[in-house]
């Protein structure tokens, strides 16, 4: 992160830019409130002017003759300003809590539409749970400070110039000692904000970490329960939060420690008020009632003040949160789209000279030339770790490769629109996903306005039918997180009937019947090559007999293509497929 970014109140206000007119009406408020909350010394002030100076009264100069009638007057406006400063404090407050909220909710909903725009690669650096406390957290703690410490701070800096051009009306000579303590007040404010905002950083981070612990355990819940694992996990969370409790501790000391001095700066300030213009009254240099007003001023500017600790304490929590959650928008995509869409795709794939390295630099693919022509059904085998999954990602365009190109229908992928290329290519992952939500849900999450009659054919050709009928609530039955209410094979054939539902042009499956029983699975085999006819498919498996009627079949090891050919012509090769093969049917003998 460069030490040159801009101030985050600054790229808040950028990112506020649409809410300018409701901030300035909040403010305005803000302020009308202020003035109608100091009117009452005023008012004390003018009380004492009517019964002191009685004829020569403020009052009196405005044409009210009568003394009672002067307080009769002073009463009505008394009761006028009190509703007026009751009305604005409402809409104050309504102005800008309604507005603290829209800000939250804009800046989450930015927030999470952007994490989508990113790479694979940023996910991989980061954890849900640590990107989760940006997106929740953060984003409260700057609902937080926004909910009342911007309308605390505008009341304040009206205070102290409303206040300030009162007590240089009313008495010149000592007006100054009133303020005397905020520049002192202000300094130290600075100050403090220096040396505690990195401290909040710190509990930012903490919060990350705890939370990635956290996120990272209740996903792992199974594995930590059959390891018996759970009170090495319990110290390994308490660590963490004990981390959080520590640098929360060290702000803690730092942040308790701003308002008690601030206090002493005001009662000096106070103090000097009230002795020095004491003795100019009775010294006869100032009147009593201005006297009065000053005392009561000095108390009403400066003890809002003490708040001032609370309110920058906010503020730095939320600014340090604000830094997160504008880092987070700031973080731009490498994958980005092309200028081309495609209408129709023929589904030819292409590697031309295509190395691929992930973040950590170790080279996984190396110098692959691949042809999937448009409507053949192709195979990948090869060892595990070999580099297959990783090739698939290059064509659905996860990643970029770091040489090399991967076209589709002869366009670099990296012309296209990556929405165009994706929705052309259905992909059956290795490691299946599904939501929380019903099988139906699931299934048509690629095409949500798909008829039953369609999602019954999905399901049929993917053979799970029989078994979403055999559900406690059939196709209504929720699948529980991550899809965990099913077995293997069963969240399998989901995801199966869920990219055939969606009928692109090119099918990928990685292992996508690796979990099914081999009749199970000669059934999928069946409807599968039904469904390929007219397709570009592609293929990957370690159980050989899925893909041995496969029009052509590549072998990968360790990123390198080293044998291409169909069934028989690999076999006759008699090279590692035809190793692989023997192994498999039981030719040889292992072990
Ligand atoms: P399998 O048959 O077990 O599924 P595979 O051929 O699909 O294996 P890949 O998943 O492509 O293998 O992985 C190839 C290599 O890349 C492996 O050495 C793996 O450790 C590495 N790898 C995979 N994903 C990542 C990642 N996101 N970041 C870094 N390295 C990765
Ligand atoms: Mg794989």
């Amino acid at each position: 992160m460069s030490t040159q970014r801009p101030h985050p109140l600054l790229r808040l206000w950028r990112h506020a830019s649409g809410h300018r007119r409701q901030i300035v009406l909040a403010t305005t408020c803000s302020i009308l409130n202020k003035t109608f909350d100091l009117a009452p010394p005023v008012l004390i002030g003018a009380a004492v002017d009517i019964v002191v100076r009685r004829e020569e009264s403020w009052f009196a100069a405005l044409g009210i003759e009568d003394l009672r009638m002067q307080l009769v007057a002073l009463a009505i406006a008394t009761f006028a300003i009190w509703c007026l400063e009751s009305l604005f404090e409402y809409l104050a407050h309504v102005l800008w809590r309604n507005l603290a909220q829209t800000i939250q909710h804009e800046l989450r909903i930015d927030a999470y539409a952007h994490l989508q725009t990113l790479d694979l690669a940023f996910f991989e650096a980061n954890t849900s749970g640590g990107l989760m406390a940006v997106l929740n957290d953060d984003v409260n703690q700057l609902e937080r400070f926004l909910d009342g410490g911007a309308d605390d701070l505008l009341q304040m800096a009206t205070t102290v110039v409303l206040i300030g051009a009162m007590f240089f009306y009313l008495a010149p000579t000592v007006a100054w000692l009133a303020f005397v303590p905020i520049p002192l007040i202000l300094w130290g404010s600075f100050t403090f904000q220096k040396r505690i905002a990195p401290r909040y950083a710190a509990v930012r981070a903490e919060v990350s970490a705890l939370n990635a612990q956290l996120a990272n355990n209740l996903g792992g819940i199974a594995t930590i329960k059959s390891f018996t694992a759970e009170t090495r996990e319990n110290d390994r969370i308490a660590t963490a939060s004990d981390r959080y409790r520590q640098v929360n501790r060290a702000a803690i000391r730092l942040s308790s420690a701003f308002s008690p001095l601030i206090r002493i700066a005001i009662l000096v300030g106070f103090t000097a008020t009230l002795v020095w213009g004491g003795f100019l009254t009775l010294d006869g240099g100032l009147e009593v009632g201005a006297y009065s007003v000053l005392v009561f001023l000095t108390q009403r500017l400066l003890w809002p003040l003490t708040r001032l600790g609370e309110t920058f304490d906010l503020y730095q929590r939320a600014m340090a949160s604000t830094n997160r959650l504008l880092d987070l928008l700031a973080e731009r995509p490498t994958i980005v789209d092309g200028p081309k869409s495609l209408d129709t795709i023929r589904g030819e794939l292409r590697l031309a000279g295509v190395s691929f390295a992930y973040r950590d630099g170790h080279h996984v693919l190396h110098d692959l030339d691949l042809v999937f022509a448009a409507g053949e059904t192709a195979a990948i085998v090869g060892p595990t770790g070999s580099g297959k999954s990783t090739l698939i990602k290059l064509l659905l365009r996860f990643y970029d490769p770091t040489t090399g190109r991967v076209t589709l229908d002869g366009h670099d992928l990296r012309e296209l629109e990556i929405a165009a290329l994706r929705r052309g290519i259905g992909l059956v992952s290795q490691d299946v996903f599904l939501f929380h939500g019903t099988v139906r849900d699931n299934i048509a999450y690629g095409r949500p306005d798909a008829t039953d009659d369609e999602l019954e054919r999905a399901a049929r050709i993917a053979e799970a039918d029989d078994f979403i009928r055999s559900l406690p609530d059939g196709w209504d039955t929720v699948v529980g997180e991550r899809g965990q209410r099913l077995s293997g094979g069963q969240r399998q054939r989901v995801s199966i009937a869920r990219a055939v539902l969606a009928d692109p042009p090119v099918l990928i499956l990685d292992e996508a019947t690796s979990a099914v029983d081999n009749e199970t699975e000669a059934a999928i085999q069946r409807s599968l090559a039904e469904l390929a006819k007219g397709r570009t498919t592609i293929v990957i498996a370690h159980r050989l007999s899925t893909i041995r009627h496969a029009d052509r079949i590549h072998v990968i090891e360790s990123g390198r293509v080293v044998e291409s050919g169909n069934h028989d012509e690999l076999l006759a090769h008699g090279g590692l497929y035809a190793g692989l093969w023997r192994v498999q049917t039981g030719a040889v003998q292992v072990g």
